[in-house]
């Protein structure tokens, strides 16, 4: 099914497999980027990406509802498929897969086959948000297998989950190439996010703190600060800010444990303001 001039829709697994298949045959590379949709110009860079190493780029929309935990953003989640499809058709999307909830979870959630990736779901979000990884993880692998993608672009906004994805196709084997795209961000350095929407006009004023905070513990890191030092000043910044602070720290890169000499650092943050958590991280060793 396709909107005339539009970008065609698949809604369905079977039609999505009947796409790809097609191309696939024809020698044709796959790129794939998920998303849950209301797309912002983060999502369409990701967009761009998949298009230089693919030959045909798909990506989906689907607000999974396993992700989330009970009393979080789910049924409030903004939902906006009609501008999503014309935003990827206009920057060269070639199938936007769309499934319903019933198409995805057939015989509910109960029950479910899950990817676990041990350790690394349960630190930083994973310890504030319980499940989330897991239902990322299950997410992925299902839409892996229904996409069947030689590549898939992830955005290192959500450094952990980038790590989680890259684990999990190590782990099971998948043999999908796994690219980072970078974080877009506001002229006033806050990270692109569907959620920034629900920010009051007096949050947004605030919501940069975290991405100016990062930088300041980044570069005390840099300047020789011990990281415990560092955290507490980001934490006492953010909290002054009237932030509610889920963690704020200095990491290793490659694996979110504690750095040690000579492996790359990464500063990552989430925070809440009001009802809505913002998340960020930089590379420390710019
Ligand atoms: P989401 O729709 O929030 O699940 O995000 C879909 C993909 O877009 C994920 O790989 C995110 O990491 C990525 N993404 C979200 N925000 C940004 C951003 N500001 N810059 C780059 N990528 C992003």
């Amino acid at each position: 099914m396709s909107a005339p001039g539009g970008i065609e829709r698949a809604l369905y697994i079977a039609r999505l497999r009947q796409r790809v298949s097609a191309w696939r045959s024809a020698g044709l590379r796959v790129g794939f980027v998920p998303t849950m949709g209301n797309l912002h110009a983060g999502h369409l860079a990701l967009i761009d990406i998949a298009r230089q190493h693919a030959d045909r780029v798909v990506a989906s929309v689907f607000v999974n509802p396993t992700q989330f935990a009970p009393g979080e953003d789910y049924a409030r989640y903004p939902r906006t498929l009609e501008a999503d499809a014309a935003a990827l058709s206009a920057r060269g999307c070639d199938l936007l897969f769309a499934p319903a909830v019933e198409e995805m979870y057939p015989e509910g959630t109960r029950g479910l086959v899950e990817v676990r990736v041990p350790g690394l779901e349960d630190l930083l979000c994973g310890s504030f948000r319980p499940g989330h990884f897991r239902g990322v993880a299950t997410v992925v692998a299902k839409l892996f297998g229904q996409v069947r993608p030689d590549v898939a672009v992830f955005g290192a906004k959500d450094w952990q989950q980038l790590l989680v994805v890259r684990a999990m196709v190590r782990g099971l084997d998948f043999g999908i190439e796994i690219i980072a795209g970078p974080t877009l961000r506001e002229p006033d350095g806050l990270a692109m996010s569907s959620r920034n929407q629900y920010l009051s006009a007096e949050d947004r004023q605030k919501a940069p703190v975290i991405h100016r905070t990062l930088q300041a513990m980044a570069a005390a890191v840099r300047l020789g600060a011990s990281i415990p030092e560092a955290e507490s000043a980001a934490r006492i910044a953010l909290e002054a800010e009237g932030f509610v602070v889920d963690y704020v720290a200095v990491r290793a890169a490659e694996d979110l444990g504690i750095p040690v000499a000579g492996q790359a650092r990464v500063a990552l943050a989430a925070a809440r303001l009001g009802n809505t958590r913002l998340i960020d991280n930089i590379s420390v060793d710019q």
